[in-house]
C-alpha cells in the first residue's frame, strides 16, 4: 500500500531533522507519498498566511502529518502556528510517551510512562487583556466536553497499551473550579474503567516525586499548561528534548511531531538530533498500521544508542545528523528480524 502523508518541514532545525526522519521512514521500505506544505515563516516568506488554508487542508485530507517545529514570527498580529494548527486541525490530545533508551545514561532507567495533555483550551485559549495600564488579565478556560474527551482518550489509550494506572495532574486546590471541572470530569470518566486506578496529585507534588522516583507513575492527565512544563521536564528524564517524541491527536488527524521547538542556536549547522521526530516517525508508522516499520527504526535507534560511537552534541558527542541518520539507517534490523 502506497500511503499520502503530508509533511511540514519547518524550520530552524526542522528541515535537518525531518529531512533524516523522511529518510530513515523510507529506509524501511515503506511507501509514502510525502505532500510537502508550507507554515509559519516559510510560509509568509512565500507571501501567504502563518497557517496557509491549503496546510490544513492536506492534513484534512491525508489524516495523517509529520512536522518539524514552527517557530510563530515574531510581532504583532501572529498567533502561535502549533496552537492554531491544533485548534483547526481539533487535535485535543498530545500524548507524549516517556521512555528510558539503552544506552543513554540517565539518572533513572527503565522509566515508560505517557503524559496526555489536553491540547484546546486552559490559558492557551489566548484569552489575555488589559483591565487598566498595568493589569492584564488571562483567562484558563476549562470546559466539561474538552476535559471529557481528553480523560476518555487517556483511559481507552491505557485499556488498549495494558497500563495500569492514570494520574490527574492539577491544582485545585487553587483553581477550584476550573481545575475542579477537570477533575470532575475525569472522575467521571474513571468510574468507567474500575480495572485502571485512578488517582488525583497536585502537580506540585507529582514535580517532586517524578524526580525522585519516575517509576511510580504510569500515565499522567493534565489540562494545557501543566502538560506542556511536565512533558519537558519528563523528556529531562530520559536523556532530553533531542530524544522526546510526541502526536496530537484528534477525531479526525493525527500530527506527529517532537516535542523540541526549532533551536535556532543550532539551525542550518547539521548539529541536530534527528531522533526526538524519528521516534515520532516511528509512532506515525504505528498510527497507520505499519507496526514492523516503528519497530525496526526503534531497534536502530537502540541499537546506535548502545553503541555510543555516534551521537549528536546534546547527547554528549560529536556526530552530525547525516552521520547519525546514516548510523541508524545502517543499525536498522532486517523486516524478518523483527517479525512477530
Ligand atoms: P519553543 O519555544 O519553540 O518550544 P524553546 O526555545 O523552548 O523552543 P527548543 O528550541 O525546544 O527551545 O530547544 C531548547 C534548546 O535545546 C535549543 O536551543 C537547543 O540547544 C536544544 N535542542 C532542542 N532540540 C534539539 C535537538 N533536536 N537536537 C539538539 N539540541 C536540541
Amino acid at each position: 500500500m502506497k500511503y499520502t502523508i503530508t509533511l511540514l518541514p519547518g524550520d530552524g532545525i526542522g528541515p535537518e531533522v525531518s529531512g533524516a526522519a523522511v529518510r530513515i521512514v523510507e529506509a524501511t521500505g515503506v511507501e509514502i507519498e510525502w505532500e510537502c506544505c508550507l507554515a509559519g515563516i516559510d510560509a509568509v516568506d512565500a507571501g501567504m498566511e502563518t497557517l496557509p488554508e491549503s496546510t490544513l487542508d492536506s492534513v484534512r485530507k491525508n489524516k495523517v502529518a509529520l512536522k518539524g517545529p514552527i517557530t510563530t514570527p515574531v510581532g504583532k498580529g501572529f498567533r502561535s502556528v502549533n496552537v492554531g494548527l491544533r485548534k483547526a486541525l481539533e487535535t485535543y490530545v498530545s500524548l507524549r510517551p516517556v521512555r528510558s533508551w539503552k544506552g543513554l545514561k540517565t539518572r533513572h532507567d527503565d522509566v515508560d510512562l505517557v503524559v496526555f495533555r489536553e491540547n484546546t483550551e486552559g490559558l492557551y485559549a489566548g484569552r489575555e487583556h488589559e483591565v487598566v495600564p498595568g493589569v492584564v488579565e488571562a483567562l484558563k478556560i476549562i470546559t466539561a466536553d474538552a476535559s471529557r474527551r481528553i480523560a476518555e482518550y487517556a483511559f481507552e489509550y491505557a485499556r488498549w497499551t495494558g497500563r495500569s494506572k492514570i494520574t490527574a495532574v492539577h491544582k485545585a486546590s487553587v483553581m477550584k473550579l476550573s481545575d475542579g471541572l477537570f477533575l470532575d470530569m475525569c472522575r467521571e470518566v474513571a468510574r468507567r474503567y474500575p480495572f485502571i486506578t485512578y488517582e488525583e496529585q497536585p502537580i506540585d507534588k507529582v514535580a517532586m516525586q517524578i524526580v525522585l522516583d519516575p517509576h511510580r507513575f504510569d500515565v499522567l492527565l493534565m489540562e494545557n499548561l501543566y502538560g506542556d512544563i511536565m512533558s519537558d521536564l519528563c523528556s529531562g528524564l530520559t536523556g532530553g528534548l533531542g530524544v522526546a517524541p510526541g502526536a496530537n491527536i484528534g477525531d479526525d488527524c493525527a500530527v506527529f511531531e517532537a516535542v523540541h521547538g526549532s533551536a535556532p542556536d543550532i539551525a542550518g549547522q547539521n548539529k541536530a538530533n534527528p531522533i526526538a521526530l524519528t521516534i515520532s516517525a516511528a509512532m506515525m508508522l504505528r498510527h497507520i498500521g505499519e507496526r514492523a516499520a516503528a519497530r525496526r527504526i526503534e531497534s536502530g535507534i537502540e541499537r546506535v544508542l548502545v553503541a555510543g560511537e555516534v551521537r549528536t552534541g546534546d547527547m554528549g558527542g560529536r556526530a552530525s545528523t547525516t552521520e547519525i541518520t546514516d548510523a541508524i539507517i545502517a543499525a536498522m534490523p532486517s523486516p524478518e528480524e523483527v517479525a512477530e
